[in-house]
């Protein structure tokens, strides 16, 4: 598969904007540890199911290994590798002092029972534990992983360790320590960054006109606080359809609709159906799949502004293409680390045994995410390069300033 091929792309531009070595830049692109295991776990029906495991450790120069956990039959090693460099990245990018890591198991969830799922988190835990731990590795949900699967690996670690360790984890319920915010901080610190965004092109938000595509957890908060700032959401897209409506969906009745009948096409009310990346719109959101834009379709983009909440959205040639053509493309690296932002403060939480109120939550992301888009924005002017060749350029910057002050490299 091509995703870790896609970031090696990535570390290549950057690597050459910083005049790196060829063993620095190789350090760069080499994961510390890659952990497999086989997950045996007894089924209901009274049959044992195996399924593959990973955990990719990238780099912890910056601190202990971060990164959530999927559950998702397309899992593999490639893509675990891919995602796990991508959080090394991220955490660089917006300062803080954490590493890069990601795990996944090869599993349809799907066909899973509550019960089974939860034995598969467990079996997860015992299969990794000697390489997790809050200054170690700190896993968090992803793909179809959810609070519930974290309360599970907490519950199973602590057990092992015979402590009680509640920053080994991030992404818990708030009844187990989990944070305020954390639930919508990934669509919230991509907003705090369109934010800063507009201040500097002297665009208001009431003005601009919005696609979002998938409603999911972060894409229906994006879509939510785009309509707050008094922006039209002209489409809005799930896996069964687009809504749309070139004068502004009603977003908080589409999403009431979805609740209700789980999926858009069963809720004709609101708009037409449509293709949500080829809608009339000054700003594009992914925030469903990865390699949406491609050579093939980003002719059709019409967008002057891409955020990019989903992971890998975006191919290298289309994200060529469109710096070509002017058009602004906010990296995943940057415009998604809103969520690993606020597990840095669930850590915190978790390590000093304070709570922090949902202010103070918001305030903190805010700051950091506008803060990481100034110094990449600046570096991009100042290069003229890509947001994304810039926000790769300042995470290796500090990756590399990390490595070399271990002797690493
Ligand atoms: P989710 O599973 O809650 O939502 C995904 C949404 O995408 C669903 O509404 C689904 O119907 C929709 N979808 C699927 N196929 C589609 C298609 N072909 N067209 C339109 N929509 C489609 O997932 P999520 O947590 O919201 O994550 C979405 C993306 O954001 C992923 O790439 C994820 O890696 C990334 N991301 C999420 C977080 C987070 O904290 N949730 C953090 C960082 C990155």
């Amino acid at each position: 598969m091509a995703a870790f091929e896609h970031f090696k792309q990535h570390v290549n531009s950057a690597a050459r904007l910083l005049n790196l070595s060829d063993a620095e830049r190789l350090a760069l692109e080499k994961p510390d540890r890659i952990l497999r295991a086989n997950l045996t776990v007894k089924l209901d029906d009274g049959s044992t199911g195996t399924f593959p495991a990973y955990r990719v450790q990238f780099n912890n120069a910056r601190g202990p290994y971060k990164g959530g956990i999927r559950f998702h039959p397309e899992a593999d090693e490639d893509e675990v590798s891919a995602l796990a460099a991508m959080m090394a990245v991220k955490c660089a990018v917006v300062g803080i002092p954490f590493g890069g890591a990601k795990g996944g198991v090869t599993v349809d969830p799907k066909k899973l029972s509550a019960r089974e799922r939860g034995a598969l988190a467990r079996a997860y835990v015992r299969a990794f534990a000697d390489h997790l731990g809050p200054d170690i590795d700190i896993p968090a949900p992803d793909v179809y992983t959810t609070s519930e699967t974290m309360a599970a690996m907490l519950d199973e670690y602590e057990q092992i360790v015979g402590t009680s360790a509640p920053a080994m984890i991030t992404g818990k319920p708030l009844s187990i320590g989990g944070s305020l915010g954390r639930d919508t901080a990934t669509a919230d610190g991509a907003l705090a960054v369109l934010d800063a965004l507009l201040e500097d092109e002297k665009l208001d938000a009431v003005r601009l006109t919005a696609s979002v595509q998938g409603a999911g957890n972060a894409g229906a908060q994006a879509a939510r606080l785009l309509a707050r700032r008094g922006a039209a959401v002209v489409a809005l897209s799930d896996s069964s359809g687009t809504l749309a409506d070139p004068a502004g969906i009603d977003v908080a009745a589409a999403l009431a609709g979805k609740e209700a009948k789980k999926e858009f096409a069963a809720w004709g009310a609101v708009g037409g159906v449509g293709n949500v990346m080829e809608t009339d719109a000054r700003l594009f959101v992914p925030a469903a799949l990865e390699e949406q834009l491609t050579a093939d379709t980003v002719g059709a983009l019409r967008a002057a502004y891409v955020l990019e909440i989903a992971n890998g959205p975006t191919t290298p040639d289309a994200d060529r293409t469109l710096f070509a053509r002017g058009v602004t493309v906010v990296p995943d690296v940057l415009a998604n680390a809103g969520g690993v932002t606020v597990s840095y403060f669930e850590w915190i939480q978790g390590r000093t045994g304070e709570r922090w109120e949902l202010d103070r939550v918001t305030d903190a992301l805010a700051k950091t995410m506008k803060q990481a888009y100034r110094e990449v924005a600046g570096f991009a002017k100042e290069r003229g390069v890509s947001l994304r060749d810039a926000a790769y350029a300042l995470a290796l910057s500090r990756l590399i300033e990390a490595m070399r002050a271990r002797g690493r490299v």
